[in-house]
C-alpha cells in the first residue's frame, strides 16, 4: 500500500519508509552542519497533484492484474535516489508509467511477449529502492508497463540437507527472514533498506547486506533462479559447482532489468544466529584504521560485520548518538592526550552462539589492541543494532532543514585504498565550489574482503527550495563523482549499480568491448529493446530527467 491522503503505516511517497515513522534530526547534527555549511533554507514537502497525469495511452490486452490508477502510476515512477526525492518532495508530477502490472509467474511471459510485439516498454520492479534512477519512467517515450513483483513472493522450497531455499523473486526482506525463522535458517542479507527491498532486485544490483563479512555479498548467496525475457528463458538449476562454461548467474547478476525478470531465486541459507553482538573502539587514525582492517582479514577473524569510520564521519557518529557514552568522550579525550588526533570509529559485529560470539570479539579486539585501540563497550554497537534500519529516515528530516545526503560507494584494493579515499573525498568536497556552497564528506569501509574494502561516502550539502535548482545541484555533485572514479580508475559502484544514473559513465569503466559483449546479450534476450533500455547500455545522461 502506498501512502495516500490521511492513511498511515503504508509506504511513504516521498521520502523513505512508512507513514507515521519520522526519525528527527538531532539538534548537535543540525547545528555541527550549520557551522560547515551554512544556514539550511527549511523545506516543506508539496505532494505531486494526482489530478494533471496524463492518460494512460492505448496498450495492448496484458495478461494478469494490471492498474491504471493515478496513485498506483504516481507511486512506481521514481525510485529512492536523492533526485527523486527532491523531485517529489517539491511538488513536481513526474513522467509516470501508462499502467503498473503486478503478474503472477506464469503470466510474465504473455506479459513481455503483448509487449515486445506492440513496443511497450517494460521496468521490472521489485521494492523501488533503486538510488541509481534504475526504476525511473523518463518522459516522451513509447509506453511503459512498470512490472512489480509483489504477486511473484514467497517461499517456494526448503532443501534443509543441502542448505537451499528457492523463493518468488519479488519478496521482501523480511518476509524471507520469517519464512525461514522457523526452520532455524536465515539468509543472512541485511542490506539497509532490508525492509522494503526485494531478492530479485538485490540479484540484480549485485547487493551487499550489513553483515556480508560474514554472510557473503548477494552473489555468494545465490545458488540458481530463472530469468523470463521475451526471447527465451535462463533457467539456471543451483548447482554446488560447474566447469559446463561460463557461469550464467554471473550474466543475470548485475543485469538491473535491461535483460529479463527474474522470478525465482534459490538461495543458500545459514543457521539461524542464536544472537547478534556489536562492540566498539575508537582507533587513533584512519590510516591504522585501514591497517587494523585489513589485519582483522588476513588474521581470518570469524566476525559478520566490520565498520571503519574515518575521523568526519566519526564526529557525525557521536554527535547522532552513538558515542553518548560518557567512555566515548572519555575515550576520545585519552586519544587526544596521547596526541593522536579526533580518533576514528570500527564497529566489529559477531553472530551465532554467545560461545562464538565471545570468542570472535576477544579474537577482534586482540587485533584491534595491538593497532592501539580504546574500546567504547557494548553500548554504541546496541544503538547501532537498534537502530540500523532507521538511519535512512534521517535523509528526509534533514531534508526538511534544508541539507542534502547523498551517498556513494566504490571499492580498491588494500595498497590504494588510504588513496581513493583521498582523492575522492578532496573531489566531492569541491565539486560545488563553482556555486559558492561547500561540501561534508563523511566516509566508512563496511564490505572488507581479503584484497581490500568498499568505501561508502556520504555528502552534505545545502539545497535550494526550488526542486529543479536543487536536483541541478546534485547533478553537478553526482558528475564530478563520476568523473573522478573513472580518472582514478576506481568502480562506479560497490553495491549500488548501474542504473541510468551510472550508465553514460560505465561505458569507460568496463570498455568499449565489455560494453558490447552486454549489448549482444541484450539484443540476443530482448531483440526489441524494450527492457528497462535506461539502465546500462543508455549513453546519455538522464541525471537531471
Ligand atoms: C535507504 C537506502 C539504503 C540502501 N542500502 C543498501 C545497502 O545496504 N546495500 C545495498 O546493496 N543496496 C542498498 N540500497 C540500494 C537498493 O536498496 C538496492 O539496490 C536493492 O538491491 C534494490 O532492490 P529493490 O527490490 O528495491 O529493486 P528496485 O529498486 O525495484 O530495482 C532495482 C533494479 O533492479 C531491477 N529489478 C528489480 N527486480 C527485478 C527482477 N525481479 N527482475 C529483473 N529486474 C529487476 C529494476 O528494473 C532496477 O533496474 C539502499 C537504498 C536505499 C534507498
Amino acid at each position: 500500500m502506498v501512502a495516500g491522503a490521511g492513511e498511515s503505516g503504508a509506504r511513504r511517497l516521498a521520502g523513505w519508509g512508512f507513514t507515521g515513522v519520522t526519525v528527527p534530526a538531532p539538534a548537535a547534527l543540525l547545528s555541527w552542519l550549520g557551522e560547515r555549511l551554512g544556514p539550511g533554507a527549511p523545506q516543506q514537502v508539496r505532494a505531486p497533484r494526482l489530478d494533471v497525469l496524463p492518460a494512460a495511452r492505448r496498450l495492448p490486452p496484458l495478461p494478469g492484474e494490471v492498474s491504471d490508477a493515478a496513485l498506483d502510476r504516481l507511486a512506481h515512477a521514481r525510485g529512492q535516489g536523492l533526485a527523486d526525492l527532491l523531485w517529489l518532495r517539491g511538488g513536481v508530477t513526474p513522467a509516470v508509467p501508462d499502467v503498473v502490472a503486478r503478474p503472477r509467474e506464469a503470466e510474465v511471459e504473455p506479459l513481455l511477449a503483448a509487449c515486445a510485439s506492440a513496443g511497450v516498454r517494460v521496468i521490472p520492479r521489485g521494492g523501488g529502492t533503486s538510488v541509481t534512477g534504475g526504476v525511473n519512467v523518463l518522459a516522451g517515450e513509447a509506453p511503459v508497463v512498470v512490472l512489480e513483483l509483489s504477486r511473484i513472493a514467497g517461499l517456494l522450497a526448503v532443501d534443509e540437507g543441502s542448505s537451499l531455499a528457492s523463493f518468488g523473486a519479488g519478496t521482501l526482506g523480511p518476509a524471507i527472514e520469517a519464512a525461514l525463522a522457523p526452520r532455524g535458517l536465515t539468509l543472512g542479507h541485511l542490506p539497509q533498506s532490508w525492509e522494503l527491498s526485494t531478492l530479485g532486485g538485490w540479484v540484480v544490483t549485485r547487493s551487499a547486506g550489513q553483515e556480508s563479512l560474514g554472510y557473503g555479498r548477494i552473489e555468494d548467496l545465490v545458488a540458481g533462479g530463472e530469468l523470463v525475457a521475451p526471447a527465451g528463458r535462463l533457467v539456471m538449476p543451483a548447482r554446488p559447482a560447474s566447469a559446463s562454461g561460463p557461469d550464467l548467474r554471473q550474466l543475470v547478476l548485475g543485469s538491473e532489468g535491461r535483460l529479463g525478470v527474474l522470478t525465482r531465486v534459490t538461495v543458500r541459507v545459514s543457521p539461524r544466529p542464536a544472537g547478534r553482538e556489536v562492540r566498539a573502539w575508537l582507533l587513533p587514525d584512519w590510516e591504522r584504521g585501514i591497517e587494523a582492517a585489513r589485519a582483522l582479514l588476513h588474521e581470518r577473524v570469524s566476525l559478520s560485520l566490520l565498520r571503519l569510520s574515518d575521523p568526519t564521519e566519526t564526529a557525525a557518529a557521536l554527535l547522532v548518538g552513538l558515542g553518548e557514552s560518557s567512555f566515548g568522550s572519555l575515550a576520545r579525550r585519552y586519544l587526544r592526550l596521547r596526541g593522536v588526533g579526533e580518533g576514528c570509529l570500527v564497529l566489529l559485529g559477531a553472530a551465532g552462539s554467545a560461545v562464538h560470539r565471545r570468542r570472535a570479539l576477544a579474537a577482534g579486539a586482540a587485533v584491534l589492541a595491538s593497532h592501539h585501540a580504546v574500546a567504547l563497550g557494548s553500548g554504541p554497537g546496541r544503538k547501532w543494532l537498534a537502530d540500523r534500519f532507521r538511519h535512512p529516515y534521517l535523509r528526509d528530516s534533514l531534508l526538511d532543514a534544508g541539507y542534502a545526503s547523498e551517498t556513494l560507494e566504490t571499492a580498491a584494493p588494500w595498497s590504494g585504498l588510504a588513496g581513493a579515499h583521498r582523492a575522492v573525498a578532496a573531489t566531492l568536497r569541491e565539486s560545488l565550489a563553482g556555486e559558492g556552497e561547500r561540501v561534508v564528506v563523511l566516509c566508512h569501509v563496511s564490505h572488507p574482503y581479503v584484497d581490500g574494502a568498499s568505501l561508502y561516502f556520504t555528502c552534505f550539502f545545502r539545497v535550494p527550495v526550488e526542486p529543479a535548482a536543487a536536483v541541478a545541484r546534485w547533478a553537478r555533485l553526482k558528475r564530478a563523482a563520476n568523473d573522478a572514479l573513472i580518472r582514478h580508475g576506481l568502480t562506479l559502484s560497490h553495491h549500488h549499480g548501474v542504473g541510468s544514473w551510472h550508465a553514460p559513465w560505465w561505458r569507460d569503466e568496463v570498455g568499449e568491448a565489455g560494453a558490447r559483449a552486454i549489448a549482444g546479450a541484450a539484443a540476443a534476450l530482448d531483440p526489441a529493446g524494450v527492457l528497462n533500455p535506461h539502465v546500462l547500455l543508455d549513453p546519455v545522461d538522464r541525471l537531471v530527467e
